[in-house]
């Protein structure tokens, strides 16, 4: 069998958007353990965040964080730097704010705000606010967080004013991402793809499991592309090329696309 290894999205993927169980992709997981498949966290995550989910779940040690900032390659080689400092960041984020008083950095807001928009615990939400590579930001209308019709309205003229500092907007399940220009889940996906090769073996085939349009790089870096749908049943409006679509939303659409790539002819 072509070895192979599975690259997935946590927020709305592998994890219920709302529950963030996990427990409807179980049957897959326990398949994907049986037979030595890595199932690999890229995520919008912090290190601190996944590397606690990743052990809970049985995930690979190895994963991505912050939409591609960071690679964590385990315990004994740490972080493989791939975005630019937080500090710098948060900088260019407070000049954004200048132009764009309605934007609000996660770094501003309390554990305890941060914890009610997300519905993670505070201890979590503690670790959510520990960014290295990544300013995530909402936009604010009317006192509350902007619905989706209102913030892709205002979306492009902040992309673009992120552009002109060298950096990019990306746009997630729950925040915008400010971060490095060129930093993407694709990008590192590909990187880690590498660093998991052992010497001397052939390349493996991949796979990757996303919902939002931070993933579009991820699956592009893929031999097979999955999208869940949205916990309504709608799915992302989605381009690219190949991508296969499951028929239910977040955890129990990965289970049901995972089982079948494994149970795929000359598998
Ligand atoms: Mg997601």
């Amino acid at each position: 069998m072509t070895e192979l290894i599975i690259f997935t999205d946590l927020d709305g993927t592998l994890l219920d958007k709302e529950t963030y169980s996990w427990e409807s992709a179980r049957p897959a997981l326990d398949r994907c353990r049986e037979l030595g498949v890595p199932v690999v966290a890229v995520t919008s995550k912090t290190l601190e965040e996944t590397r606690d989910m990743a052990a809970g779940i049985g995930l690979d040690e190895r994963f991505v964080f912050e939409n591609g900032g960071g690679i964590w390659l385990g315990a004994d080689r740490g972080v493989l730097v791939l975005g630019r400092p937080h500090a710098e960041l948060r900088a260019a984020f407070r000049r954004l704010t200048g132009f764009f008083p309605d934007l609000r950095g996660m770094t501003d807001m309390t554990v305890a705000e941060v914890a009610a928009f997300t519905g993670l615990l505070p201890a979590a939400a503690e670790l959510a606010r520990r960014r290295r590579f990544s300013e995530p930001f909402v936009i604010v209308s009317g006192g509350g967080v902007a619905g989706p019709a209102v913030a892709a309205a205002r979306a492009p003229e902040i992309v673009a004013a992120a552009a002109e500092m060298g950096l990019q907007v990306v746009r997630g399940g729950r925040f915008y991402h400010l971060m490095a220009a060129g930093q993407s889940k694709g990008v590192a996906v590909r990187r880690l793809t590498v660093e998991m090769i052992p010497p001397g073996a052939p390349a493996p085939q991949t796979a990757g499991l996303g919902d939002s349009p931070n993933d579009f790089p991820l699956l592009t870096a893929v031999d097979f592309p999955f999208l869940v749908r949205l916990a309504d049943g709608g799915v992302t409006p989605c381009q690219l090329p190949g991508v296969t679509v499951a028929t239910r939303p977040g955890p129990a659409g990965w289970c049901e696309v995972v089982l079948a790539l494994l149970a795929r002819p000359g598998s």
